[in-house]
Formats: C-alpha cells, sequence, structure tokens
C-alpha cells in the first residue's frame, strides 16, 4: 500500500459519504494504492452505519475500525496508526475541514525532499474566537519554555508521515497520549506547509474551553516536569521569605516590644501559603494520577468491531 489515510469520526453521520468523495475526487489515480482508515470513536449518531455502508459499495479500499465506547481522538489516531500499512500515512479530519487534496501537495514534497520525513499542515490563518486564540497563544507560550520538545504553533493533526515516522510513534507505549508532544518529541526532518481550513461540511466541532484547557494541561504534564520543580522552588522562596519576616518580627518585638496585633498580616499569610500549598499538592497530584494511569497498563481504546471493504476482519478471540 503506498498511502494510508486516517480518519478519526465522532459522530460525523452527515460528513462521511461526503469525505469519500472528496477523497477520490482528490487522490484520483493513487485511489487504487490508497486504503481509507475510519475509526470510528464511539459515535452516537449514525456514523457507523454510514461507515458500514460505504464499506458495502466503496470502489477502493476502506477500513473501518469501531470502538466500544467514545475514547477521544488521540486514541482514534493511535488505532489508526496502529492499522495503517502504507508507506506513507496521512491523518485528517473527518469533517472536510482539511481538505483531501492537500495530502497530494503533502506528498509531493515528501517525494522531493527525501531528507523530509514528514509533513505538518498549519494554518495562516485561524478562523477562531479572540479568547480562544489568546489562550492557545498563552499555552504554547507556557508549553514551550517548560518543555525541551518544540512544538509548532499553528501546526495541526493534519499530517502525512514516512513509515519509520509512525514506527516511531507506535514505539512509545505510554498511555496518556499527546500527539503534538509525540510528533515533537520523536523528532525527525519535518516540513511546515501552509494550508487554509475550511468551514465544517457537518456537524458541530467536538472541543469547547474547557476541553481545550484540560488538553492544554495533560500536555504540559505529559511532556515536562517543570510545574513540580517551579512548586518546589515556589515553596523554598517562601520558607526563605517567611525567616527574614521572622527574624523581623523578632526584632521589633525585642527593641520596641511591640503588643499583639497583626491579625489581617495573620489571615493573609493563611491564606496565602494553604493557597500555594494546595497549589503543590495539586501539581503533585496530576502527576501522580498519570502515573496511575500508566502502571494500570489499560489498552487506549477497546475495539467492538473491525471491518474493511472485503469483509469483516479477524478479531482477537475468534477462533
Ligand atoms: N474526533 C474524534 N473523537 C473525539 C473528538 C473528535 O475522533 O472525541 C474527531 C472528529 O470526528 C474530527 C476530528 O477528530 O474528525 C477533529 O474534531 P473537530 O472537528 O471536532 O475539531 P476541530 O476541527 O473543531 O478542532
Ligand atoms: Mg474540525
Amino acid at each position: 500500500m503506498l498511502l494510508s489515510v486516517i480518519v478519526p469520526c465522532y459522530n460525523e453521520e452527515g460528513n462521511i459519504d461526503l469525505f469519500y468523495e472528496e477523497a477520490v475526487r482528490a487522490l484520483g489515480d493513487l485511489m487504487p494504492r490508497t486504503e481509507l482508515i475510519f475509526v470510528n470513536d464511539g459515535s452516537r449518531d449514525g456514523t457507523l452505519e454510514k461507515l458500514r455502508a460505504l464499506c458495502g459499495r466503496a470502489e477502493y479500499r476502506v477500513r473501518v475500525v469501531s470502538f466500544s465506547r467514545n475514547f477521544g481522538k488521540e486514541a482514534a489516531l493511535l488505532a489508526g496508526l496502529r492499522a495503517s500499512t502504507g508507506e506513507f500515512t496521512s491523518i485528517i479530519d473527518a469533517d472536510l475541514q482539511q481538505r483531501p487534496s492537500y495530502i497530494l501537495d503533502m506528498l509531493k514534497i515528501l517525494e522531493e525532499h527525501p531528507e523530509v520525513d514528514a509533513v505538518a499542515a498549519y494554518q495562516e490563518e485561524r478562523k477562531e474566537g479572540a479568547v480562544i486564540s489568546v489562550f492557545k497563544k498563552m499555552f504554547y507560550k507556557v508549553i514551550d519554555s517548560m518543555t525541551d520538545v518544540k512544538i509548532m504553533q499553528a501546526a495541526s493533526d493534519f499530517r502525512l508521515l514516512r513509515r519509520p515516522v509512525v514506527d516511531a510513534i507506535l514505539s512509545l507505549p505510554e498511555k496518556c497520549r499527546f500527539s503534538k508532544g509525540i510528533f515533537a518529541w520523536v523528532g525527525f526532518e519535518t516540513y511546515y506547509m501552509p494550508y487554509e481550513v475550511e468551514e465544517r461540511a457537518s456537524g458541530t466541532s467536538k472541543w469547547n474551553f474547557w476541553k481545550l484547557l484540560m488538553y492544554a494541561f495533560d500536555g504540559i504534564i505529559a511532556f515536562s516536569n517543570k510545574p513540580l520543580v517551579i512548586s518546589s522552588v515556589l515553596g523554598f522562596f517562601i520558607f526563605a521569605l517567611s525567616i527574614i519576616y521572622l527574624v523581623f518580627i523578632l526584632a521589633k518585638t525585642i527593641l520596641w516590644g511591640d503588643p499583639v496585633a497583626g491579625f489581617p498580616t495573620l489571615a493573609c499569610l493563611i491564606l496565602m501559603l494553604s493557597g500555594i500549598q494546595l497549589l503543590g499538592i495539586g501539581i503533585i497530584g496530576q502527576y501522580l494520577a498519570k502515573n496511575y494511569t500508566e502502571t494500570k497498563g489499560r489498552p487506549v481504546y477497546v475495539v467492538k468491531e473491525e471491518w474493511d471493504s472485503a469483509g469483516r476482519l479477524p478479531q482477537e478471540g475468534d477462533s
């Protein structure tokens, strides 16, 4: 297989057929050497039925991996990468915000430049709200200063990877997967290609502000130990300050015999210190929680069924 195209789908019933048609139109002559891998991430609408119907009538190779529930886009990407057999593997959204014809441009770049291992598309102009945009910028600043990996700010998950890059990504055993970090961590020569984002063909975005915020925290915790260092350093400075303050109060009392005072100061100090302590415990807790998830060793996702256009694929447990 020359090309594997991984399409994560969560409640995308209106986009499946459109995506297939668009992919066939865009990839044209490449289609006989291409496999489309749709990962149904526990959709609650008619996505699975649409995929089943598509498998029945598709002219070209279509493969479907269907999860037992919604495990998130990161899990869907991993399942897609595991299923891919192509020399080149592309990751693209189902909603046609990323036009499949860009895959051809990416392929051209990889064919013309043997030294380049991956092409990542980035948005030159972002079509999103001002608040989200400011927070995204802040997130990339924070993650940039806290981690050793360099994550290109505007780069999306829309990528084309050579086989060795896919193998490197699959060799990471971690369960808490933050793809943007993993792409950066595995290294390799990446070419950043500008692209223009379209409007969603149908349905709505699965992201909201809180989901993005949690995703940002996950990313920082997964790729940096600095929050732990910062909380230790903060603890040390507050300790040093408290010693200075202690000496100051002692001196003041001995020299001028200050009567009992300073209740507001005390209240502020208690509030501040307990806040910082809770923050520190929270940070440790986050790492502990991630560690717990990793040591439990649960799979990242559970596959309920798997099909391709030729029929049902053998499953584990089949005899
Ligand atoms: N997606 C998924 N699982 C999820 C959420 C999203 O597989 O839990 C898929 C979704 O179907 C789409 C892609 O990930 O193909 C990008 O999602 P979306 O369009 O909602 O994100 P946005 O483009 O708004 O960043
Ligand atoms: Mg989208």
